[in-house]
């Protein structure tokens, strides 16, 4: 799928994508918005039949479900964000070696370059290609400044542009790998981590424990106190998560209501240490309902943990510690399983 509609035809779906978000109370950022977008394009069929689904139940379209449908349907999220940026980064260029032409003739030099630069858009993948491109503009607009002082006006309305595309791109990409109800980075960020922390072990010949968490009976607590009562819990519990890690370590949200735990040069042991603290932490607090004080009783959560192996891939990790979690709820709950223990 791309998103080279035509200019009317992609402003009308923005503003039909802004209309949805609004009628549905949603927050304005990028995976509401790419997820919109999507539907109105009406190009993802099975979005679209998700979303036509929930449009009954009001409820379930909240910032936390849309980033659950943008996370299955539209998976490669970066697309969007990526094309709207493109749109801007072309014009900018176009402006630039058009002036560049007309008042010095041929363009040769630093206007050649930022030429060489609008073909290579379309060969663009991800944000790094685009920040690549958007540093090696500032760095040939500047260049072209110091050359012809014609230039100067001009040139220093794209620098601004290009930093304030920069600054733009940075937050961008910053809320895309966000979790919107506990603020931990999402699933989507966690991907990239990982993959980062995989080079890192590999260079480095060192290497890492993950922990995968999903909260016990959880399902019973919104039967019993509701959906907002198990949204306030799942921020509370991620806080208290967080507060049990180290500055290296990374919590993100994985699922609904699991989370996972990276950390890096860490052995099970370690992991098992802060794993157990953080358990036992959460099962001696007693929850109370904010409005009335009426006791909710006590909320236990199950673990997973498994190390790092020297080159496997992504998957093979994950499904060991998949298998440790399984393995907790298994024997019990509100316990820790090892990959030793498998
Ligand atoms: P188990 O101990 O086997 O994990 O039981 P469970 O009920 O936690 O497991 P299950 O996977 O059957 O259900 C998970 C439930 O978590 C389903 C859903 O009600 C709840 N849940 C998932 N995401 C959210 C969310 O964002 N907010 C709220 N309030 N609940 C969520
Ligand atoms: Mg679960
Ligand atoms: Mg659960």
């Amino acid at each position: 799928m791309n998103y080279t509609e035509e200019r009317s035809k992609a402003g009308e779906y923005l503003r039909l994508a802004l209309n949805y978000i609004a009628k549905y109370n949603l927050s304005a950022n990028p995976v509401n918005y790419t997820v919109w977008y999507e539907y109105v394009s009406g190009k993802n069929m099975k979005l679209k039949r998700a979303i036509d689904h929930s449009l009954d139940d009001t409820k379930s379209l909240n910032d936390n479900n849309v980033e659950g449908l943008y996370q299955k349907y539209v998976a490669d999220g970066d697309r969007i964000i990526v094309s709207k940026l493109l749109t801007q980064i072309s014009l900018m260029l176009k402006d630039i070696t058009n002036h560049v032409s007309e008042t010095d003739g041929d363009l040769t030099g630093h206007g050649k370059t930022l030429g060489d630069l609008a073909v290579r858009i379309g060969e663009v993948h991800d944000y790094n290609d685009i920040k690549n491109i958007v540093d090696q503009m500032i760095v040939e607009t500047k260049a072209l400044v110091k050359s012809g002082k014609r230039l100067q006006t001009r040139m220093k309305v794209s620098s601004d542009d290009l930093k304030q595309l920069h600054q733009e791109l940075e937050k961008s990409q910053q809320e895309a790998q966000t979790d919107a109800l506990t603020t931990l980075i999402n699933r989507r960020g966690l991907e990239k981590r990982l993959e980062l922390e995989r080079i890192r072990a590999r260079q480095n010949g060192s290497s890492f424990s993950i922990i995968l968490i999903d909260i016990d009976h959880f399902k019973r607590v919104n039967d019993t106190f509701g959906h907002l009562v198990g949204d306030s819990i799942l921020r509370s519990i991620a806080k208290l998560l967080k507060s049990h890690l180290r500055k290296n370590d990374l919590a993100a949200r994985y699922g609904g209501e699991e989370f996972l735990i990276l950390l890096p040069e860490t052995e099970i042991k370690g992991a098992e240490a802060v794993g157990q603290k953080f358990r036992k932490a959460l099962s001696t607090k007693e929850w109370k309902l904010k409005k009335t004080g009426e006791s909710m009783g006590r909320i236990t959560v199950s673990m997973g943990i498994a190390l790092y192996k020297f080159n496997e891939p992504e998957e093979s990790l994950i499904k060991r510690v998949d298998d440790a979690l399984y393995l907790a709820k298994n024997n019990g709950r509100d316990r820790i399983v090892t990959q030793e223990e498998l």
